[in-house]
């Protein structure tokens, strides 16, 4: 079994092969901390998530390094913290812990490091400065530009052409430019910035543009080659190509990342969710409705993930719906005996899953979650065949908990995901007063107890053993 991925820098899927097995290095571009994250941000935090959870699964967890960073020196947060009228530092510090008890919500693991930007400025001014000492960048009117002339390979990960940027490039290219597509590595303080956002360095005080921190943090963490760079679709151009370029100009010899792997959009009506259109939904908006975290996710998810996939209410109904189904069935199944009785199948049936599909498989060709969920319905249709009501729960139950823990579903018990919490209490006593009202035959008072609790939106499912179930609706 081996893992393939579509890398953007060859238009092609490949099999992935890390530089070392003992130590899968990969890093991803991390939130800019100045709002609330969105559906659109979250859809890639989980993607990569998943990634890293199957690299995990795969080679080990202690063989894995995940790095995401945050980004707390940017325009927008200077943009937002003077609106609010508030110091830089609190702005961006509120958000992180947004960031990380949203994402948290949606099961997402923490990474290996999350490096924050600013305390990684020496690291950025030192690539900075091998670039201007080699040729590769300028300083002008207190700027320094890479000067993208100079890199022959520049755009072959987004496909652009350095003439097109020319003809594309907008009238007034800014006077510190020689080429309309030379972009910023470090851009002078100005009147009135916060203290936090100015930074001492040999062209003067001021602060780092975007593309050179992850240069520099990706480097930091998982040094000058390593296995894969990932990020929204949005990003290929001009976030990641400068990023090549940055980085190959200033560590000659060096390829940074090998694989390169871009999530497709989250949309509204075939528009990018995002800020900028208004058009976006928080995280936290739907948990704030009751809306569980595992239900979003699932949803995040419902398309494969350099897709789009357009957002509507009907996802987060058909995540809950296909949730409930799988933690009913593992609430029914011995997962021990499931195990057992697992291993038995495979030998029977020369070690497939099903003679038709491999769950596996579908999970590590590229990514195919919503393939992988279909599978998990033929291999549930395959054991429903089998005679005995026991074994076909067990086996179900079992590989379903396999399969979806491995992408970071079905972390709760099935108790906690019908029931809640911790007000269970009185509802297992009105069952229980309905059980015996049942029992004496007032089946008027069993009625009225059944309407109380479905007006809580309590659901109660009797069993054929007399015994009541319940969930929420
Ligand atoms: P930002 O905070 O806008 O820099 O975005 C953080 C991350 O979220 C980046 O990797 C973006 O590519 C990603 N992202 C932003 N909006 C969307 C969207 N609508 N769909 C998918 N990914 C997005
Ligand atoms: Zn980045």
């Amino acid at each position: 079994m081996t893992l393939t991925l579509h890398n953007t820098l060859t238009r092609k899927k490949e099999p992935f092969t890390p530089l070392n097995e003992k130590n899968v290095r990969m890093y991803v571009c991390g939130p800019t901390v100045y709002d609330r994250p969105h559906l659109g941000n979250a859809r890639s935090v989980v993607v990569y998530d998943v990634l890293y959870r199957l690299l995990a699964h795969l080679y080990g967890q202690e063989h894995v390094t995940y790095v995401r960073n945050i980004t707390d020196v940017d325009d927008k947060i200077n943009a937002a913290a003077k609106a609010n009228n508030e110091p830089i530092s609190a702005l961006t510090k509120r958000v992180e812990g947004w960031f990380h008890d949203d994402m948290a919500a949606l099961n997402v693991l923490p990474p290996t490091n999350e490096p924050r930007a600013t305390s990684h400025v020496g690291m950025m001014i030192a690539l900075i400065e091998k670039l201007i000492a080699n040729g590769h960048a300028y300083v002008s009117q207190g700027h320094v530009l890479f000067a993208v002339q100079g890199y022959k390979e520049y755009g072959a990960l987004s496909g652009r052409k350095l003439e097109d940027l020319i003809a594309g490039a907008r009238v007034e290219v800014e006077s510190y430019k020689k080429h309309p597509g030379d972009f910023v590595l470090w851009k002078p303080a100005e009147e009135g910035d916060d203290a936090s956002s100015v930074f001492a360095s040999p062209w003067g005080r001021g602060r780092p543009g975007w593309h050179i921190e992850c240069s520099a943090m990706s480097t930091e963490y998982l040094g000058e080659n390593f296995d894969l760079h990932g990020g929204g679709a949005d990003l290929m151009f001009p976030h990641h190509e400068n990023e090549i370029a940055q980085s190959r100009c200033a560590l000659p010899g060096s390829k940074f990342a090998r694989y390169w792997v871009h999530n497709g959009f989250l949309t509204v009506n075939g528009e990018k969710m995002s800020k900028s259109l208004g058009n976006f939904i928080t995280v936290r908006d739907l948990l704030d409705k009751g809306i569980k975290g595992e239900v979003i996710r699932l949803a995040l998810l419902s398309a494969k993930y350099n897709e789009p996939l357009d957002w509507t209410d009907k996802l987060l109904e058909d995540a809950k719906k296909a949730l409930d189904y799988f933690y009913r069935i593992i609430s029914r199944a011995d997962l021990a005996l499931g195990e057992k009785e697992y291993e038995t199948w495979l030998h029977d049936n020369g070690s497939k899953e099903n003679g038709m599909v491999s769950i596996k498989d579908d999970l590590t060709d590229d990514l195919n979650i919503p393939k992988m969920l279909g599978s998990l319905h033929v291999w549930a249709n395959a054991v429903s065949i089998l005679p005995d009501r026991n074994k076909k729960v067990n086996l179900s139950g079992y590989i379903i908990k396999k399969y979806l823990h491995i992408i970071g579903l079905l972390n709760m018990t099935p108790e906690q995901w019908f029931k809640g919490a911790d007000d269970s209490q009185p509802i297992e006593e009105l069952i229980n007063s309905r059980i015996a009202a049942k029992k004496v035959k007032n089946f008027a008072e069993a009625d009225r107890i059944r309407k109380t609790l479905a007006d809580q939106g309590i659901i109660l499912e009797d069993r054929p053993d007399g015994t009541t179930d319940w969930r929420r609706a």
